[in-house]
């Protein structure tokens, strides 16, 4: 039987935080640490502060790191690789660097070595290569939603493992989301989790996963099936899980998993404002594409809102222009022309946008 184990988290004082951790690891088969090494996988994205609510919250992270250390693990290395990875980049805003200093983490730097990996699939991919250093890892994800999948998870999260400028070169090559969810399935697969642990205290809702407004959950989510955390997000956020790309075709679908703690049907938040799955996307990807596929030998991509750039707001970095992997985008007259036809709608560019001079319209 799988757990889900939910607990209340009231708010980021640490003394709360590191008592709903240990709440929620004691009731869903937290794996065995002793002796252990371990990456802490938090979501860092674009390594904004704390109060932003893009993050995974540091007191989240070092309530984790502090389990893993009491139940004897011999080495913790925190690590993700933001959009725009550059060598020896320390995640300070986001309150990552200092959990390495309290609790003697190891800050794994993933641009500075990676090794190659075959998906069951026979795809190459680059993933980090602290992962041949570790015995497994920990995904510690943000409840938000995403404007291409849906929601970002603890699945999702592992995306992150692939350094760099490798994330956007495979959103280009994935455009449809369920084709990338697809993938993510399968980077799972080599990914070596073997525990998801979820910061709901403060959650996106909204045009997330960066430029959604902030709500109060209260809530902490962890289970050794990541699947599952994912599936009971989906839940409290009023989705059918059916119809999150990264959950279609997995059998924890239909599982029964147990709630020893409170149950994801009982905290369904009022009025979440979550991204519209529209109908008529399942019954195009489930029969017109299958159709398009088998007639024209390609899919006809989904499209969804082509982000919109606020002149006002921009600061003029350019990282849009840089992570773009359509080359939709170009800094001409002092301000940044989108081409939409390019455009393939992955929102790495809000993503990665300091200043949120990039918006993107709720559907
Ligand atoms: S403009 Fe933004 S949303 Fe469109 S392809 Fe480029 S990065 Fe993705
Ligand atoms: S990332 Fe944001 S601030 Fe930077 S150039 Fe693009 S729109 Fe402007």
């Amino acid at each position: 039987m799988n757990h889900v184990a939910i607990t209340r988290c009231e708010n980021y004082e640490y003394s709360i935080v590191r008592d709903a951790v240990r709440e929620v690891t004691a009731a869903s088969s937290f794996p065995d640490c002793k002796g252990r090494k371990i990456l802490v996988k938090p979501n860092i994205l674009s390594d904004s502060r704390p109060e932003k609510g893009i993050t995974t919250h540091p007191a989240v992270v070092r309530a984790l790191v502090e389990e893993c250390l009491e139940r004897g693990a011999e080495k913790v290395f925190i690590g993700d690789s933001p959009g725009l990875h550059s060598p020896h980049f320390s995640p300070v805003s986001s309150g990552i660097a200092a959990v390495c200093e309290q609790t003697g983490a190891q800050w794994a730097d993933f641009t500075q070595g990676s090794v190659s990996r075959t998906l069951p699939d026979g795809t190459r991919i680059q993933i980090a290569s602290v992962l041949d250093q570790v015995d497994f890892v920990i995904s510690a994800a943000k409840f938000k939603t995403h404007q291409l999948m849906f929601l970002t998870g603890c699945v999702k999260n592992m995306f992150g493992l692939m350094p760099g400028l490798n994330k956007s070169s495979t959103h280009l090559r994935f455009p449809d989301k369920n084709d990338f969810a697809r993938f993510l399935q399968q980077l799972f697969e080599v990914s070596k989790t073997a525990y998801a642990l979820m910061d709901a205290c403060i959650v996106m809702e909204g045009a997330g996963p960066a430029n959604g407004t902030l709500r109060y959950a209260g809530l902490l989510i962890g289970s050794d099936n990541a699947y599952l955390v994912d599936k009971a997000e989906a839940i409290m956020m009023g989705y059918d899980p059916a119809s999150i790309p990264v959950l279609k075709g997995r059998k924890e679908l239909s599982m029964n998993e147990s709630y020893p703690l409170l149950d994801a049907h009982d905290l369904v938040i009022k009025d979440f404002r979550r991204i519209d799955v529209k109908k008529a996307d399942n019954l195009f990807s489930a029969l017109i594409m299958p159709f398009f596929t088998r007639i024209f030998g390609k899919k006809k991509t989904e499209k969804g809102n082509a982000p919109s750039f606020s002149e006002k707001a921009c600061v003029h970095c350019l990282r849009c222009v840089k992570i773009c992997p359509a080359h939709a985008l170009s800094h001409a007259g002092g301000k940044i022309i989108i081409d939409t036809g390019k455009c393939i709608r992955c929102y790495c560019c809000a993503e990665m946008c300091p200043a949120d001079a990039i918006s993107v319209k709720e559907s």
